[in-house]
């Protein structure tokens, strides 16, 4: 069994604090002993739910924007003893009205916190309170599933608690050299302190192998680079005691599919990253995207279909020499609305925009951007 709290913390704890931890933990039995039996038989084993994702729909006011201050960071699921999750309060954020942010773990105890991605800048201060909560341990190690901000946005604030920054080189590059925004301006100069410091690559021959691996922790914590699918840099973290892969947002179960075309993502890089799942997690995997519920790999196959079947309806329409207003008007995600929460227009009009832009004179990866028409 895993000591969360590890055993150098324990042995510089005071006497009196280790009472009263043990006051706690009596308390803590009782309680449980106290609760419905249906939420006592959730305890018995991982994952633990603790806050689950909320559902919508939401609306917010036209010229809404994301007041930081009401935004809460929780631990919202516990993977094991040791290795919680994470992630925003719902309803407050436009860009992830289910809950705010991007997932972020923590895998903690005496060789130190690993971290997986750093929420938003905004709530850097939170987002290290939720992990206070539960650790002392020095920050030791991050790593970056890809490029958003709601995933990378409190990198510096991190680094400067002692994290060091892995990621893939064309994250690295994506940071360096942003693409330019969309009204064709030039992004500005990224914060230095916020770039990953230690990098690794994608390679075919080696799909599905990881780039590092931890041994921290009583956990073995594997960094798997994928090929470009929700942007070029992107990486999923497989935990493997806790039988656990972070997968972060090439799959998504609120709103349709997004691959950042002008960050190097693709959409058939989607469909490969799901058909690597096949190879690397097991029928009981708990996969952990970035965003939506917890979901197990058959989850991913519904996924895959409508990506398959959208992208093939995209690219007959536009060989007969369909507009993109065409296309969009032909309104092809309408039998998967059903099934797909947060299925708002500009969710929609985008995944279509991405399968119109990709199925032809689709530019190529280049230092993990693409070169991608301004619309
Ligand atoms: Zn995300």
């Amino acid at each position: 069994m895993i000591d969360p709290y590890g055993r150098e913390e324990m042995k510089r704890d005071s006497k009196e604090r280790i009472m009263k931890r043990h006051a706690l933990l009596l308390l803590s039995v009782v309680a449980l002993g106290a609760m419905p039996s249906m939420v006592w038989a959730q305890g018995t084993g991982y994952p633990l739910i603790i806050i689950p994702t909320g559902k919508g729909p939401y609306t917010f006011p036209p010229g809404y924007t994301t007041p930081w201050d009401k935004v809460e960071i929780n631990v919202t699921e516990k993977m094991s003893a040791n290795l919680f999750v994470l992630h925003g309060s719902q309803g407050v954020d436009p860009a992830h009205p289910d809950a705010s942010g991007g997932r972020a773990m923590a895998l903690f105890g005496p060789d130190g916190v690993l971290l997986v991605d750093t929420q938003n800048r905004q709530v850097a201060d939170k987002t290290l309170a939720a992990i206070r909560s539960f650790t002392n341990a020095p920050i030791r190690v991050l790593v970056n599933t890809h490029i958003h901000g709601d995933h990378t946005g409190a990198n510096a604030f991190f680094a400067k608690q002692g994290a060091l920054i892995y990621a893939q080189e064309n994250l690295r590059n994506e940071m360096l050299r942003p693409p330019p925004r969309a009204n064709g301006e030039a992004a500005p100069a990224p914060d230095i302190a916020a770039v990953p410091v230690v990098t690794y690559s994608y390679n075919p021959a080696t799909r599905g192998q990881p780039a590092v691996t931890f041994n921290m922790n009583g956990e073995t914590v594997d960094f798997i680079p994928m090929m470009p699918s929700h942007t070029a840099g992107d990486t999923i973290v497989r935990f493997r005691n806790a039988n656990v892969i972070y997968i972060e947002d090439f799959y998504r179960n609120f709103g349709y599919p997004f691959a950042d075309q002008n960050n190097g993502g693709s959409l058939a890089g989607m469909l490969d990253a799901i058909d690597l799942f096949e190879q690397i997690a097991g029928p009981d995997t708990t996969l952990i995207p970035g965003h939506g519920t917890l979901i197990k790999k058959k989850d991913l196959q519904p996924y895959r279909a409508m990506l398959v079947d959208i992208m093939a309806k995209v690219k007959m329409l536009r060989e007969q020499g369909k507009s993109l207003k065409e296309v969009l008007a032909a309104n092809l995600t309408a039998p998967y609305d059903a099934t797909t929460q947060g299925d708002t227009q500009q969710s929609k009009d985008r995944f279509i925009t991405e399968a119109y832009d990709e199925v032809r004179d689709f530019p190529p990866v280049v230092d993990g951007k693409r070169a991608m028409p301004r619309r």
